[in-house]
């Protein structure tokens, strides 16, 4: 025998870095105390230290690159998650967002040392407003959700100072989840309008639900269902007509982008997922940014400080003094640094280039549905989508047995991340495509063979789909009980 038996670097099967732990082996070193030591009270004192691996450097380093390598991320593969505009984030977005100048910078540092920073934001806002065709914007909330809940504050305020806050606010029955819960956070009722056969606002219903306590609607355009609502100026018509706003989600507005403006379609208040439609990497639960763009009669509502341009002097400043506005709804100015890629990404595009990757996203989403139709039709049939699209896997379930599930993580083991499955919830079986501007064709059709392979292996071997994946360190996970039996620390 020649040496002794092969042995893998790093853990194999089973193993966790705890396994190759040897005491007294260290991954770090520290300089010599230059201070008397101290000690630590024993009300902050662990009794029981945990059993931390003792590892090299370099094996530490090791076990987390493997790890980031089990992990998928946008810049592996495509990420077709419909809704959620999974798009590749340019990497000069991170490297604006890392010049020393914003690193450094200190939220509280008096607005004369800030000034180019609170151009930069003030810049943003203008640039915001132009694109939804509003007339101020708050870059505050952290998030599209806080943006929904900021708008529909200043659509209570609004109605407030009216002398009557109204109880009621209307979203479609396809709308996301974050709109019924917001619509409680602002303390109104929920009111669903249904959906019509082609997927859209059913305008008769709604004429029938709006009255005087309808405060307002929400409503994503391009909808959840990847369709642009046609009659959106007879919906805002009705909606006004009662004295109610509109309030525009812009998770969709990668769509439509320097095609046509939220203003411009009767909508009183945006807010946009500026994570979703320009740059920063997003999935892992943030840090995002939803500024929210009002009208000039709503702006006064407004979360404080806004920023302000001295007309005379050009220079910035924070104002504080706002008696109408709601206050505030995030520490300092929102996420800085999310808001500099967003900037990054609005400028580095210019109107052309904006206007560009919205029509590709929508071609993407097309020449997509068209290479999947005959396997997994689409859930509303006239009306070609726009960024994105909704198929139904009903049939497939019918003939097979397999549901949307078993094929979404049947794409995991042939090598692509699944699309979003089960929503909206006004779908059967439904799968939510949303390929994004940035794959080229080649990837688009990998993904179509992928979707349909899986399909042909639902008819064959149906019990590989049930199973699947079956490729991963990690097999089936029950999502279900992970949400309900939280288990935060052994
Ligand atoms: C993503 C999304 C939201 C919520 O936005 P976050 O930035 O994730 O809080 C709201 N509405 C729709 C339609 C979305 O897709």
């Amino acid at each position: 025998m020649i040496g002794a038996p092969v042995r893998r670097q790093g853990p194999t099967e089973g193993e966790t870095l705890m396994d190759l732990s040897r005491p007294g082996r260290r991954s770090w070193s520290l300089p010599d105390l230059d201070v008397p030591p101290t000690e630590v009270p024993t009300e902050f004192a662990l009794e029981d230290v945990p059993g931390l691996p003792e590892v090299s450097e370099l094996d530490l380093v090791r076990h987390y690159t493997r790890l980031s390598q089990l992990n998928y991320g946008v810049d592996t593969g495509v990420y077709p998650l419909g809704s959620c505009t999974m798009k590749y984030n340019p990497k000069v977005a991170e490297v604006t967002a890392a010049l020393p100048g914003f690193q450094r910078l200190h939220p509280l540092q008096p607005d004369h040392t800030a000034q180019g920073a609170l151009e930069l934001l003030w810049v943003l806002e203008q640039a915001l407003c132009e694109i939804t065709g509003m007339a101020r914007a708050t870059l505050q909330p952290p998030a599209g959700a806080c943006g929904e809940e900021t708008g529909l504050l200043i659509m209570r305020a609004h109605h407030t100072k009216r002398g009557n806050p109204r109880r009621k606010v209307v979203i479609p029955d396809s709308a996301h989840g974050t709109n019924p819960a917001s619509v409680r956070l602002a303390g109104y009722e929920t009111v669903h309008v249904p959906s019509d056969a082609r997927g859209m606002v059913d305008v008769s219903e709604l004429e029938k639900l709006v009255d005087e306590d309808v405060a307002g609607l929400m409503l994503t355009n391009p909808n959840t269902l990847g369709l642009f609502e046609e009659e959106i100026e007879e919906t805002a018509r009705i909606v006004h007509g009662v004295g109610g706003l509109l309030y525009y989600d812009g998770a969709n507005l990668n769509a439509i982008l320097g095609r046509c403006r939220p203003g411009d379609m009767g909508f009183d208040i945006v807010h946009i997922n500026t994570h979703k439609t320009f740059a920063t990497p997003h999935g892992g639960g943030g840090p995002g940014a939803g500024p929210v763009g009002v009208t000039d009669e709503l702006a006064r509502f407004l979360p404080s400080p806004m920023i302000e341009r001295d007309a005379g002097s050009g220079t910035f400043r924070l104002e504080h003094d706002r008696p109408d506005s709601i206050g505030r709804v995030h520490g300092f100015n929102g996420n800085f640094a999310v808001l500099v890629r967003a900037y990054t990404y609005v400028f580095l595009h210019g109107a052309d280039g904006l206007k560009a990757l919205a029509e590709r996203a929508v071609l993407n989403a097309n020449y997509l549905a068209t290479l999947v139709q005959g396997t997994f039709p689409p859930a509303f049939e006239d009306g070609r989508p726009m960024h994105e699209f909704v198929v139904t896997a009903e049939p497939l379930k019918q003939r097979t047995g397999v549901r949307v599930m078993d094929v979404a993580k049947r794409l995991i083991d042939l090598g692509y991340h699944p699309s979003t499955v089960y929503f909206p919830l006004i779908v059967e079986e439904a799968m939510m495509i949303e390929p994004t501007e940035t794959e080229t064709r080649e990837t688009l059709d990998g993904f179509a063979a992928a979707l349909l392979q899986a399909a042909k292996e639902a008819g064959s071997d149906p019990e590989l789909l049930h199973q699947a994946p079956v490729s991963t360190p990690v097999r089936r996970l029950d999502e279900v009980r992970a949400a309900r039996q939280l288990k935060l620390h052994w």
